[in-house]
C-alpha cells in the first residue's frame, strides 16, 4: 500500500520565506517534532530554488549557503518523517522573467504583472509548459522526495492584492486558442453569454488538466512512490484543501468548512487521502497574524473525526511566528492524534444520507443551498456524506448511490443525461430522493431546458415564479397529517424564486402557495389569496420515493436559520421519506455527530464536535456541553464502550437492537469507540 494510504498523517506546512534559508536545521526539526508532525510540506522550487539548481532560469535562493533542501530531506527522513516538495510555477523572479518576455502573462492592456519582483507566467508559455518539467526532473533525480505539491496551478488573473488583470492575451495563448477552437481572438471579458468565452472556459480547463498530467507523468515515470498532492482530484493521490478566512469574504465564517472539504473528497474518490489545511493566518495581507485558536482547533477536530489528515499551515517556520496563541491547542490536537491514530485509520462512513455537491450549478448560487442543507443535517444530528457532482456524471455513480438510503440534490440544476439516469434508477430500485430548488432543469452545462428532467420528482410542468416579497406556504390541516412538528406553525415564508408546479396524477401535493400578501401598516397585513400550488411534492416511483421542494429551502436556512424551514426539512426526511436516524441524541444542535466503522472490524466510532464557541464573527472556546444521551441502532451487544479524549470506559445499556450511553461532558470533541 502506498505510504499516503496507510494511515491519516499529520502534516505541517512551513511556507518558507526566502530569508528562512539560513535557519538552524536542528531547531527547525525539533519544532516539527514538538508538533508531532510526520509530514513536512517544504518549499523546494519555482519562485525560489532552495537547492543549488543547475538550470539557468531557476532562480536560486540568494540567502542559501549550501544545499538547504538536501540537508532538510536527510534530517526529515532520519526523523522518520515524509517530505512533500512544494513548487510554484505561477510566477518567476524578474531576473529570470524579464529576459524571457514570451514566457509571461499579458493583461488585456498587453502588460506583464510584476508583483514584488515576481512576474506572472502564462500556462501556455515555455516556462510553464517545458521549463517547469525540467525543474521537476532535476529535483526528482537529485532528491528522495516523498511527494510533490504544485501551488497555484492554472491561470492566475489576480495578484496578491486581489487586483484583477483579465484573461491572458499573450501570443502563446492566442496561438493555442486558435489551434484548439478556431477563434482568431481571445475573449477579453469573462462573460458566460459570449460563446467565445464559453469555449475559452473549456480551453482553460483542458489546458490546465493537460499540463498537470504532464507534470504528474514526469514525476511518476521516475518514481511512482512519490505522492501527487494538489487542489484537484484527477491524477492526485493526496487532495489538498484549505479551510481559510478572507478579509472581504461574506460573513459569518463557514463553520463546517473542514467537514465539507474532507467529506467531499472521502465521499467521492476511493483511496484518495485528504489533507485539509487549517490556515494559520487571516488573509494574504495579514499573514503574520493568526485566526482564533479555537477556529484552528475546530478545523483540526473536523478533519480528525472523519479520518482525514491533520494539516496546519504557517508562513515562515514554527519558530518565527509573531502570533503563537494557538500553538498549545494545535500541539495538543496533534499529540492526541499521534497517540490515537489507529482509531482514525481505515474509517468508513456509516452515513445513510448523501448530499451531492452542486459544483457545476455554482453560477446559479447553488452553494448556498448546499450550505443550508449541510447545516440542517448537522444540527439535527443526521450523519451524512458528500458526493461531488462530477462523480454523479461518471459511470461509478450508480455504485456510489447504492450504498445510501437517502439522496439529497441541493438545487442541482446542471445534470447530464447520465446523472439523470443514475438518480432515477436509484429511486426506482428503492432509494429515497429529496430534491430542492431548480434541480434537473438544466443540461450538464447549465443551460435551462424548461422542464424537470427527473421523472421521479413527479412534476408534469411548471411556471417560473420570480422572487417577490410577502410570499408564504400554508401548512394546512391536511398537510399536518403528513408532516409532524407543525402543531404551532401554520406558515413558512418564501423569499426567493420558485417553480409553480403541476404535479403528476399519482403524486401528492402538499402546502399551499400564498403568492404574495399585503404588508405595511398593520391594518393592511392580512392574506387575501391562497392557492393550491404545492410547496412540496411527494411521489412514489418504482420501489422508492421522492420529495421535491421546488424552491430553495436550504438557501433560506443558510440565510436566517428559520425553525419553520428546519422543521419542514426534517418532516420531509422522517415523515414522508421514512428515514430513521441511526443515532438519536439529546445533544444541542451545536454539536455535530459523525458515525463510522473501522473497515474489516466490528468496531464503530461515534464522534462529536462542539461548535458552541461561535457567536457572530467570534470563535471562542466552546462551552462545555453536559449530559448528552445517545441511543444507537446496533445489531450486537458491544464488548466495551470507551471515550478516547477522556481516556475512560463509558457505561452502557443494550436492549433490543439499541445501545444507550451518556457523556457527562463534552469539550471541543470526543470519539466514542464501540468495540
Ligand atoms: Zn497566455
Amino acid at each position: 500500500m502506498a505510504w499516503w494510504q496507510e494511515k491519516p498523517m499529520r502534516l505541517v506546512q512551513t511556507n518558507l520565506r526566502e530569508i528562512d534559508a539560513t535557519l538552524d536545521i536542528d531547531t527547525y526539526l525539533q519544532s516539527l517534532e514538538q508538533f508531532s508532525a510526520n509530514v513536512l510540506l517544504f518549499n523546494v522550487g519555482g519562485i525560489v530554488a532552495n537547492y543549488p539548481s543547475e538550470l539557468e532560469f531557476h532562480y536560486v535562493n540568494p540567502h542559501m549557503q549550501d544545499d538547504f533542501t538536501g540537508k532538510v530531506i536527510e534530517r526529515v527522513h532520519r526523523q522518520g518523517m515524509k517530505l512533500i516538495a512544494r513548487f510554484d510555477f505561477s510566477r518567476l523572479n524578474e531576473a529570470c522573467a524579464l529576459p524571457n518576455p514570451e514566457w509571461l502573462y499579458r493583461s488585456t492592456e498587453g502588460n506583464i504583472v510584476n508583483y514584488n519582483g515576481q512576474v506572472h507566467t502564462c500556462v501556455n508559455g515555455y516556462y510553464q509548459q517545458e521549463y517547469s518539467l525540467k525543474v521537476l526532473e532535476e529535483v526528482v533525480e537529485k532528491y528522495p522526495i516523498d511527494g510533490v505539491f504544485f501551488n497555484m496551478h492554472g491561470y492566475v488573473t489576480h495578484d496578491y492584492s486581489y487586483n484583477y488583470y483579465g484573461i491572458c492575451q499573450c501570443a502563446s495563448c492566442q496561438k493555442r486558442f486558435l489551434e484548439q477552437t478556431g477563434h482568431n481572438r481571445l475573449p477579453v471579458k469573462e462573460d458566460s453569454n459570449d460563446p467565445v468565452f464559453r469555449d475559452y472556459e473549456r480551453f482553460r480547463t483542458q489546458t490546465v488538466k493537460e499540463l498537470f498530467q504532464r507534470r504528474v507523468a514526469v514525476v511518476k515515470n521516475r518514481n511512482p512512490h512519490i505522492a501527487i498532492c494538489n487542489y484537484t482530484h484527477e491524477g492526485t493521490d493526496i487532495y489538498r484543501k484549505e479551510s481559510n478566512t478572507g478579509i472581504d469574504r461574506a460573513l459569518p465564517e463557514w463553520n463546517y468548512s473542514a467537514m465539507e472539504n474532507v467529506k467531499t473528497v472521502l465521499g467521492s474518490w476511493e483511496g484518495m487521502a485528504v489533507s485539509n489545511s487549517a490556515v494559520h493566518f487571516v488573509d494574504f495581507a495579514m499573514r503574520h497574524t493568526a485566526v482564533s485558536p479555537h477556529l484552528t482547533a475546530l478545523r483540526l477536530a473536523q478533519n480528525m473525526v472523519n479520518g482525514a489528515w491533520l494539516d496546519y499551515y504557517v508562513i515562515g517556520t514554527l519558530n518565527n511566528q509573531d502570533d503563537r496563541i494557538c500553538f498549545d491547542l494545535v500541539k495538543d490536537m496533534y499529540r492526541f492524534h499521534k497517540e490515537h491514530e489507529q482509531y482514525y485509520t481505515n474509517l468508513r462512513s456509516l452515513a445513510e444520507v448523501v448530499v451531492v455537491v452542486p459544483d457545476s450549478s455554482n453560477m446559479y448560487g447553488s452553494k448556498k443551498e448546499l450550505k443550508g442543507i449541510i447545516r440542517l443535517l448537522a444540527e439535527n444530528h443526521v450523519p451524512y456524506d458528500l458526493l461531488h457532482d462530477s462523480v454523479l456524471e461518471s459511470p461509478e455513480a450508480e455504485d456510489k448511490l447504492r450504498r445510501y438510503k437517502v439522496l439529497i440534490l441541493a438545487d442541482q440544476r446542471s445534470m447530464g443525461d447520465g446523472a439523470v439516469e443514475a438518480v432515477d434508477r436509484f429511486v426506482k430500485m428503492g432509494g429515497k430522493l429529496l430534491a430542492t430548488g431548480f434541480t434537473s432543469t438544466c443540461d450538464a452545462k447549465g443551460h435551462p431546458q424548461g422542464r424537470i428532467r427527473l421523472p421521479s420528482l413527479g412534476v408534469k410542468e411548471y411556471v417560473h415564479k420570480p422572487k417577490v416579497q410577502g410570499a408564504y406556504f400554508r401548512v394546512r390541516e391536511s398537510d399536518k397529517v403528513e408532516l409532524s412538528g407543525f402543531e404551532a406553525i401554520d406558515l413558512v415564508y418564501l423569499y426567493g424564486e420558485a417553480l409553480e408546479c403541476i404535479a403528476e396524477e399519482q403524486a401528492t401535493s402538499l402546502l399551499g402557495l400564498i403568492p404574495s400578501c399585503m404588508f405595511g401598516p398593520p391594518e393592511k397585513c392580512y392574506i387575501t389569496e391562497e392557492t393550491e400550488t404545492p410547496g412540496l411534492i411527494a411521489n412514489r416511483y418504482g420501489q422508492g420515493a421522492a420529495v421535491y421542494l421546488p424552491w430553495g429551502l436550504g438557501a433560506h436556512y443558510d440565510k436566517l436559520s428559520n425553525h419553520g424551514h428546519s422543521r419542514l426539512f426534517m418532516a420531509a426526511l422522517r415523515d414522508v421519506l421514512e428515514y430513521r436516524q441511526p443515532i438519536l441524541t439529546t445533544a444541542s444542535p451545536l454539536v455535530e455527530v459523525t458515525f463510522h466503522e473501522t473497515q474489516g472490524s466490528p468496531r464503530r466510532l461515534i464522534s462529536t464536535v462542539n461548535l458552541s464557541g461561535q457567536l457572530g464573527t467570534g470563535f471562542h472556546a466552546p462551552l462545555p456541553v453536559r449530559d448528552l444521551r445517545f441511543t444507537v441502532r446496533l445489531e450486537r451487544k458491544p464488548a466495551r464502550v470507551h471515550a478516547l479524549r477522556r481516556s475512560a470506559d463509558v457505561p452502557f445499556e443494550y436492549s433490543g437492537d439499541e445501545l444507550t450511553f451518556s457523556l457527562d461532558e463534552l469539550e471541543l470533541f470526543e470519539t466514542i469507540v464501540i468495540e
